[in-house]
C-alpha cells in the first residue's frame, strides 16, 4: 500500500462513522421509570451511603474496579516526540481499545496539559478515586521516572508506566526463551545494551532481577560506552557503568552473547554481528527501524536469534502482550501495586506459554502453517486466546504471595473460566 493511501485510510478510520475509537455505554437496564429511579435519584443514594460507611464498597457498587486511566501529557509519543496532550489523544484512545479487546478492561484516556512533575502527580492523585488503576503513557524521561515513583508511593491502586515496564516484561520473556534455545545461562552471558533511556534502563533492571550480572553488562548511550571512570556521569547511568576500558559499540560487541537495542536505527554493522559469540541473541527494538535490518542480520548470521519491535518480522516485542493482562490480574485481586514479583510472574507466564503447542486458530490468524517454539517463535502472538487465561492468574497469584492483594482469589479454576468468557 502506498504511504499516501495508508495515511488516508488511517484518517478515515479515526473520523468515521463517528470521531474517535471509544465510547461509554450503560451496563444496567434503563427502559422504564423504575429503572431510572434505581440508576439515579432516589435509588442511587443507597450505594452512596454504603460506600460512605465502608470505602471498599466502591468496588462493589461502581465501575471503579474495572476502570483504568490511561494518562499522558504527550511529551514522548511513539517516535513522534513531544506533540502535546491533544495530539497524543489518538494514541491513548488506541490504548483504551486494546485494554478492552484483550482484557475487557475499560480504559479511559486522560490527557494532561502540564509538563510540571508536581502538577502532574497532584492531578493524578486528585482524580485517582475514580479508577481501579493508572496506566502512565508516553511521558518523557526523566520526568516519567519521578512521576511513576511518587504515584506508586502515594496511591493505593496499581500504577504502571507502560513504556518502561511493558517493554521490559515482554523482552525479558523473549530473552529467557532465547537463552534456552541458545543453551546459555543468564548469569553467564555478556550483554550489550544500546541505549540508556527509559526503556533500556527498565529492561536492564528486570534482566538483572532474573540473574543477569552487572559485571557482564555494557551499556551505551549516544556518546558511547558508559564507563565507571568517566567524569560527569549521571547517577541514573552510573548504575549501569562498566569497569571495562572500552568505548565503542564495536569493541563491546566482540564475543557478546546478547545485544539489546533500545536506541536508534542502523548502528549495528554486519562486521559487529560477526564478532558476537555463537547463537547470538539480537533484540533490535528501535522503532520504526531496528538497530540492524532484520534481513541483513539473518543473512549475516544463520545462528542468530532475533527479535524486533516490528510486526512484519517474527518475534515482535509488542507491549500489548503485557499491559492488558497485567492490569487484569492486578485489578482482579484489587492489588495496591504492580510490584516486581507481579512483573516477573508475567514474564515467566509469557515465556512458559511460548513453549506449549500453539492452537490452530493462532496459526490461522497469522497465516502460518505451524508456529512452534524455536528461533522464530520466542514470544507468544498477541491474538493468542490463551494469554488471558494464563497471564492474569500468574500476576494475581504473585500479588497475593507478595502481600499486595486486597481481595484474594480462592477458586482458580472458576477465575480462569471467567477470564475466558
Ligand atoms: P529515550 O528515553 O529517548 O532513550 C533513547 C536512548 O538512546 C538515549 O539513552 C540515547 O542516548 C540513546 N542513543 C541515541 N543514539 C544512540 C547511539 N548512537 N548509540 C547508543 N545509544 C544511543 O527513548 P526510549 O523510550 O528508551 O526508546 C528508545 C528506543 O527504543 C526507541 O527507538 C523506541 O522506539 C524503542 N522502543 C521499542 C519498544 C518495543 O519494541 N516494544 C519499546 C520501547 C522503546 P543519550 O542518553 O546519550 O541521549
Ligand atoms: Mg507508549
Amino acid at each position: 500500500m502506498s504511504k499516501q493511501k495508508q495515511r488516508r485510510e488511517a484518517l478515515i478510520y479515526h473520523a468515521k462513522p463517528q470521531p474517535g475509537k471509544i465510547k461509554v455505554v450503560p451496563t444496567k437496564p434503563y427502559a422504564t421509570q423504575r429503572d431510572l429511579a434505581l440508576a439515579y435519584s432516589p435509588g442511587v443514594a443507597e450505594p452512596c451511603l454504603e460506600i460512605k460507611k465502608e470505602k471498599e464498597n466502591v468496588y462493589r457498587y461502581t465501575a471503579k474496579g474495572n476502570l483504568v486511566a490511561i494518562i499522558s501529557n504527550g511529551t514522548a509519543v511513539l517516535g513522534l516526540g513531544d506533540i502535546g496532550p491533544e495530539a497524543s489523544k489518538p494514541v491513548m484512545e488506541g490504548k483504551g481499545l486494546l485494554f478492552k479487546i484483550f482484557a475487557d478492561i475499560d480504559g479511559i484516556d486522560i490527557e494532561l496539559d502540564t509538563k510540571d512533575v508536581d502538577k502532574f502527580v497532584e492531578t493524578v492523585k486528585i482524580i485517582a478515586p475514580t479508577f481501579g488503576g493508572i496506566n502512565l503513557e508516553d511521558i518523557k524521561a526523566p520526568e516519567a521516572f519521578e512521576i511513576e515513583r511518587r504515584l506508586k508511593e502515594e496511591l493505593d491502586i496499581p500504577v504502571m508506566h507502560d513504556d518502561q515496564h511493558g517493554t521490559a516484561i515482554i523482552s525479558a520473556a523473549a530473552l529467557l526463551n532465547a537463552l534456552k534455545i541458545a543453551k546459555k545461562k543468564i548469569e553467564k552471558v555478556n550483554i550489550v545494551i544500546s541505549g540508556a533511556g527509559a526503556a533500556a534502563v527498565s529492561c536492564t533492571k528486570l534482566y538483572k532481577a532474573f540473574g543477569a550480572k552487572a559485571e557482564n553488562i555494557v551499556m551505551l548511550d549516544s556518546k558511547g560506552v558508559i564507563r565507571s571512570d568517566a567524569e560527569n556521569i549521571s547517577p541514573a547511568k552510573l548504575e549501569f557503568a562498566t569497569d571495562r576500558k572500552i568505548d565503542t559499540l564495536e569493541e563491546a560487541m566482540k564475543n557478546a552473547d546478547v545485544f539489546i537495542g533500545l536506541s536508534i536505527a542502523d548502528i549495528v554493522s554486519p562486521k559487529m554481528l560477526k564478532s558476537m559469540a555463537k547463537d547470538p541473541i539480537v533484540f533490535a527494538m528501535a522503532n520504526p527501524n531496528p538497530e540492524i535490518d532484520y534481513d541483513l542480520a539473518l543473512k549475516t548470521r544463520n545462528d542468530i536469534i532475533m527479535a524486533t519491535g516490528r510486526s512484519d518480522h517474527p518475534n515482535q516485542v509488542n507491549n500489548v502482550l503485557g499491559f492488558p493482562f497485567i492490569f487484569r490480574g492486578a485489578l482482579d485481586v484489587r492489588a495496591t501495586k504492580i510490584n516486581e514479583e507481579m512483573k516477573m510472574a508475567a514474564v515467566r507466564a509469557l515465556a512458559r506459554l511460548t513453549e506449549e503447542n500453539v492452537p490452530e486458530q493462532v496459526n490461522i490468524a497469522y497465516g502460518k502453517t505451524r508456529l512452534a517454539f524455536g528461533r522464530e517463535y520466542i514470544i507468544p502472538k498477541p491474538f493468542d486466546p490463551r494469554l488471558i487465561a494464563e497471564v492474569p492468574p500468574a500476576v494475581a497469584k504473585a500479588a497475593m504471595d507478595s502481600g499486595v492483594a486486597r481481595m484474594p482469589i480462592e477458586d482458580w479454576d472458576k477465575y480462569r473460566e471467567e477470564l475466558l468468557q
